[in-house]
């Protein structure tokens, strides 16, 4: 499933000056097929040449980003833009490996991001290469735009989201086994991990932080009004992981055609995909929720 998370988590602020958001649309667009192109299925999940492309954009921004992993053909990437260090990160992440795919079933490539008819079809346009794209270019932006920030922005592109989760979220927060182990507090009692990838139980993030109180006034200034509520999914994702150690997690993710339901399209389908004009919207969404809480304030 897909997952932004806002770390730490005042009040919707003003945003600073827009971005010229016709450039960041192209862009975007550009930098959303390209990932769509790499195959990133999972398993097996060789998420490298995901992560080298989004190294290479990111340096060449002059954002430096370090690579963590276990194996080297499923590496994570972390990317830091330093704020004053007024207040908590603000840590945003998507995964870049994908459910699998049976190609027959398909009406377009699935590894093809082709446009057709305003659409952009192709396994992860809803998970979570859209989330993935969204977080690229909130951190071009901002290091474009020279965004002074009370909070360092990261971001996070993690492997193996889809049932591997030892590769990703689980190399990148160790510490859990080991906090499991301090609660614990008994030598008798062995903390190791299962075969089989299980997340955590974990609380609930809160309704009443600063970070749910942005994402609620973007849904309201983006979606035209529409009112944020609170849902329980059948699927997995790995805040909970974030969520054990007290990281406030919130996901979100793009409208989707409401003719897509009965069609049986969406994420992990047979038929994936995104309206363009969803697509765009959803970048000003995650730009308007990351400056609101990271941009400093006058
Ligand atoms: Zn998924």
């Amino acid at each position: 499933m897909f997952g932004l998370v806002f770390a730490a988590a005042c009040m919707w602020g003003q945003n600073p000056s827009a971005p010229d958001w016709r450039a960041v649309d192209e862009e975007g667009m550009r930098h959303y097929q390209a990932l769509l192109r790499i195959n990133t299925s999972d398993p097996p999940g060789v998420e490298l040449p995901a992560v080298e492309y989004l190294k290479r954009v990111l340096e060449a921004e002059g954002i430096p980003a370090r690579i963590f992993a276990l194996d080297p053909k499923r590496p994570n990437l972390v990317a830091r833009l330093k704020g004053s260090g007024g207040k908590r990160p603000l840590l945003i992440m998507g995964h870049t490996d994908v459910v699998n795919v049976d190609p027959g079933k398909w009406t377009f490539p699935p590894f093809g991001a082709v446009r057709n008819s305003g659409y952009v079809y192709g396994r992860g346009t809803l998970d979570d290469k859209d989330n993935l794209t969204a977080c690229l270019m909130v951190m071009l932006t901002l290091k474009r735009m020279k965004t002074p920030l009370d909070r360092d922005v990261i971001f996070l592109a993690e492997a193996g989201e889809e049932g591997s989760v030892k590769y990703g979220i689980l190399h990148m927060v160790p510490r859990f086994l080991d906090q499991l182990r301090k609660v614990i507090s008994d030598p008798a009692v062995e903390v190791v991990r299962e075969a089989r990838d299980t997340r955590p139980l974990a609380p609930p993030s809160r309704l009443d932080s600063e970070a749910c109180q942005v994402i609620e006034a973007a849904v309201k200034q983006d979606y035209a009004g529409a009112i944020t509520l609170p849902v329980m999914q059948t699927g997995a994702t790995d805040m909970a992981y974030l969520r054990a150690k007290g990281v406030q997690c919130y996901g979100v993710g793009p409208a989707t055609d409401f003719e897509d339901g009965p069609k049986g399209f969406g994420a992990h389908s047979d038929q994936e995909r995104i309206l363009e004009t969803e697509f765009y919207r959803f970048l000003r969404f995650h730009w308007n929720i990351a400056t609101a809480l990271a941009a400093a304030k006058p």
